[in-house]
Parts: structure tokens; sequence; C-alpha cells
């Protein structure tokens, strides 16, 4: 690790909105910063999207969007392809700005912009399943349904993968016949702003309008926009109850929400140790700084295998190399910004106080080149107890908290008795106790033996307030559609 601060700049040049097919400033004027979160300094700025740039927005997505719905299938297709291929063909320039702009780790961010591509591909072959039925009401006359697109799309985006949310995302209303207003994260904004020149060159104008801006004033605009009834948003918990809240003040709003999570890895006597031990580090993802809303942040190990499991999973986290995110050798920058960090920070300090065994970790690595910028070493907690804070809120970071466990019934219990229900893991290998566990954690999406990975074509989404709605699969793009029954008498 350099012994200097990290240096780095951002490869594109005079980053702006897209509104209407232009690359447009805010109508305010203003911009924002964004900082490196390496070192503390400015990266540079974007525009601030106000409220009148979001109705603007929602203007031209209202306008192409009959246009856009009456294309044939391959016709949106080819555009959905399109787009995929010229991410790809700025795939490099994309991965350099995410990576500085976040914080995480090249080598995992590699897969962003292949996922985005999979799922622009994906949902481009879907295209003919927004189908409808026939039912058989009554003998003598015709009943169907047809779906039909909701007109204005609006989609909010988090810090964590900023592309690949913005990107693969929007592979499923648009297949669907609708046009999109999106609105990034403040946090990590420069991606957005390539995705928009890329828009820009390839869709029909109004098509997809990006407007960067701050959650409280563009999000919020977008949210209570009177004509934007399907909203989707990825998030924290508490941010998507406001817009739930908000959108019902304006009118009756479809709104689907992917939400945190503190998901459970429970790990059985008999397991595969070889394997669980690295998927136990894998499933936290570290490379982005824990900061993944599926991150198996709570691992539960028997009493049995508990000494040797710990010891061994401590020893690798402690030798992992935190340093410089567009270094291949890193497993782990800096946290995204500053308020994530003073969050992490203030969950280590429950968790110490609360009398949680720190094993590794817990403080700012040591060095010059560590002194500024958002560091902290990954950090694990043993002897955890359910009631400890740490335990039961979202740290949305690299701190897991491991517990000990004998009584599978009792295990269940605290693994469930949370407000999240998002993801969970079990090892084992006893096939009937490993499909007893699955069923019963009540969260959305489940690996046996195996963690992290999403798996093409299989919906992704939250028990309780993990959120509503589920995603990467054909439920997602049906659920952009409203469906319609035609009652024909014969
Ligand atoms: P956040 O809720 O703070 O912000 C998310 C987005 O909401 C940002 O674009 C922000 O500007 C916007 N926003 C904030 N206030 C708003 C308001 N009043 N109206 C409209 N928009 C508003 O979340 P974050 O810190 O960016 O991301 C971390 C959270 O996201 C974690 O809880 C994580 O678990 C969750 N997440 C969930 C998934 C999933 O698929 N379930 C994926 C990634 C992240």
């Amino acid at each position: 690790m350099s012994a200097q601060s990290f240096s780095h700049a951002i490869p594109i040049e005079n980053p702006r909105m897209l509104i209407n097919g232009k690359l447009v400033e805010s109508e305010s004027g203003r911009r924002f910063e964004s900082i490196d979160p390496a070192n503390e300094e400015v990266l540079g700025s974007v525009p601030e999207g106000s409220a009148k740039d979001i109705a603007a927005a929602v203007e031209a997505a209202e306008a192409a969007q009959p246009a856009w719905a009456a294309l044939p299938v391959p016709e949106r297709a080819r555009y959905m392809r399109k787009l995929a291929d010229a991410l790809k063909e700025q795939s490099q320039r994309i991965l350099v700005t995410e990576v500085i702009d976040t914080g995480n780790t090249i080598a995992k961010m590699r897969g962003d912009v292949q996922i985005a591509y999979d799922q622009l591909y994906y949902y481009a072959g879907l295209g003919y399943e927004i189908k409808g039925d026939t039912i058989p009401a009554t003998p003598e006359n015709l009943h169907i349904t047809v779906r039909e697109p909701y007109g204005v799309v609006g989609r909010i985006i988090p810090f964590n993968h900023p592309l690949m949310f913005a990107a693969a995302k929007m592979a499923a209303p648009l297949m669907a016949g609708n046009t999109i207003v999106e609105k990034p994260s403040e946090q990590s904004p420069f991606s957005a702003c390539i995705l928009a020149e890329i828009c820009a060159d390839i869709l029909p104008p109004g098509v997809v309008n990006i407007v960067t801006g701050m959650g409280r004033e563009a999000g919020d605009a977008l949210v209570r926009h009177p004509r934007v009834k399907r909203l989707a948003f990825i998030g924290s918990v508490p941010t998507g109850m406001m817009i739930q809240r908000t959108a019902a003040e304006v009118a009756v709003k479809n709104v689907t929400l992917e939400l945190g999570g503190k998901n459970p890895m429970i790990v059985f006597p008999d397991a595969d140790l070889e394997k669980a031990i690295p998927a136990a580090i894998n499933g936290m993802n570290f490379a982005w700084q824990g900061q993944s809303c599926g991150s198996t942040s709570r691992l539960f190990l028997h009493a049995d295998i508990y000494d040797r499991f710990l010891n061994d999973l401590v020893g690798r986290i402690a030798k992992m190399k935190i340093g410089e995110p567009l270094s291949d050798d890193s497993d782990m920058g800096p946290i995204n910004n500053k308020g994530q960090y003073q969050k992490v920070l203030h969950y280590i300090e429950a968790g110490k106080a609360d009398g949680g065994r720190l094993m590794t970790g817990g403080k700012r690595p040591t060095g010059e080149a560590f002194k500024k910028g958002y560091w902290i070493e990954p950090t694990v907690f043993a002897d955890m107890k359910p009631d400890m804070r740490l335990a039961r809120e979202e740290v949305f970071g690299p701190v897991l908290s491991v517990f000990r466990w004998t009584d599978i019934d009792d295990t269940l219990r605290i693994a469930n008795e949370l407000e999240f229900g998002l993801s969970g893991s079990v090892w084992t290998r006893d096939i009937s106790a490993a499909i007893r566990t699955a069923r019963r954690i009540q969260s959305g999406y489940i690996w046996i033996n195996g963690v992290g990975a999403h798996y093409a074509a299989t919906p992704f989404g939250g028990y309780k307030n993990s959120g509503t709605g589920r995603e990467e699969a054909l439920d997602d793009l049906l659920s952009y559609t409203e469906e319609k029954a035609i009652n024909i008498m014969l």
C-alpha cells in the first residue's frame, strides 16, 4: 500500500443530466460536488436537479411514451441491445468512474457493467411475454386481458452500485413500453452522467431522462409528481417508508421497494467448512465494504464448530488487503461517504459498548495513506447476543456479527425476529435440514451452500420491511404493466 494519499481523476468532462434527449444543466444553474472517499477531496460536480427539472423530465417522458409504446417488440428490444452494447464499449471508462466515485474495488466491480448488459439482453428477449389471458367467464362470450404500460416510471437509485442499478433496472420498464425518469444517488452520481450520454446517443428524446440531485428535492418531486403512477425505489428502509407515505399523499401509486437487510447465514456442524469459511467472507461483500443489501452480516455458527470456524475466518479477514480501490490487489476500499462512515463507526462503538467481542478491525488502518478518507478495517464481532444494537440494525458496512447456536428453533426465531427479510444462507450437507431451514427463514432470497450471487431470471426482493415487489425476473417486467380486462359480447 502506498505511503502517500490516493490521487484520482474522473474520466468524464462536464457531467450533465439528460432531459428530453439533451444533456443539460439544472434550470437553477446549481451544481453539487462529489467527494473522493479515498482522500476526501472534491472529484468534481454534477448538476443539482430541482423540482422544475423533474417536472420537465416527466413532461418529456410523457410526450415520448405513446410513440415508444407503439414500437413493435423487436424494435424496443433492438434499442435495449444497443444500450447494452454501448455500455460494454464504454465499460473501462464506466468502471474507473464507478470505482473512484464509490470506493468499491475494481476487481469485483468489473461484474457490474456485465450484469447491466446481461439484464438489458434478458429483458429484450422477454418482450413477447407481456401477454394477457383468455378467461372462460361466460361460455357465449370472449373475456380477455391485455397488459398496458403505466406511462412514466420513476426510479430512484442508491449509492452502492450506481451504474448497475441505473442501467440494468431500466430494462424492464422500457421493454414494457414505459418511459423513465431516473434519480441517481447524490453520493456517487458520475456514472449516471455517462449513462445519460449513452442514452442521449441511442434512444429517442424523452424515453429515458436522468436527473441528478438531492433526495429531499429532486427525489421528493419525482415521488410527488401526479403523473408518475409507478415508482420503483432501491435504498434504505426509512427512505422507502417515507416514499410510500409521500406517494400516498398525492395519489394512489404503485410503489415497489428494494430495501435493506440484516441477513442470516446459518452454519450447521456438518457443513463443508472448506467452502463455508470463504463463503462467510464473500457473503459480506467486503469488495464494496459490506455496502450491499444482501450481505450476510449475521453469521450463526453451531457450537461444535464455533471456535474452529471463527479462528480461521478471523485469520483470513485480518489478512485482507485494504487500499487503492483501482488496484486489482485490493480486497477492500473506503466507505462510500462521510455519513455512511460515521454510521459504521457508530455501530462499532455500539458493538463494543454492548459487550460484543471485537476479534479484528474496528479502526482506521494505520499508515500515512489512510489519514484522510473514509477508511475502516474489516471488522468481526463474536459472541453476539440478539438484543445488541449491532445484532439488530443494518450497518451497511464491513462489520460482521457472529453468534453461537445449539438449537435450530431458537436460532430461526432470532434470525426471523428483525424487521428485515431480504436474503439468507444455510450451510449443511443434510438436504432435508437445508430445505427445512430455507423454508423457515422469512426472507425473499435464500442460498443453500451458497452466498451472495444473484441468478438470472430468479426473482429478487424482500419480505417484511426489506421491501415489496420482485426484480430481475419476469415478474419485474409484468409489474410495469397494468392489466385490463376486455369482455366481448359475441
Ligand atoms: P437512501 O435511502 O439514503 O437513498 C437512496 C436514494 O433515495 C438516493 O437516491 C436518495 O437521494 C433518495 N432519497 C432520499 N430521500 C428521499 C426522499 N425524501 N424522496 C425521494 N428520494 C429520496 O439509501 P442509500 O444510503 O443510498 O443506500 C443504502 C440502502 O439501500 C441500504 O439500506 C441498502 O440495504 C439499500 N439497498 C437495497 C437494495 C435491494 O436490492 N434491496 C440494493 C442496494 C441497496
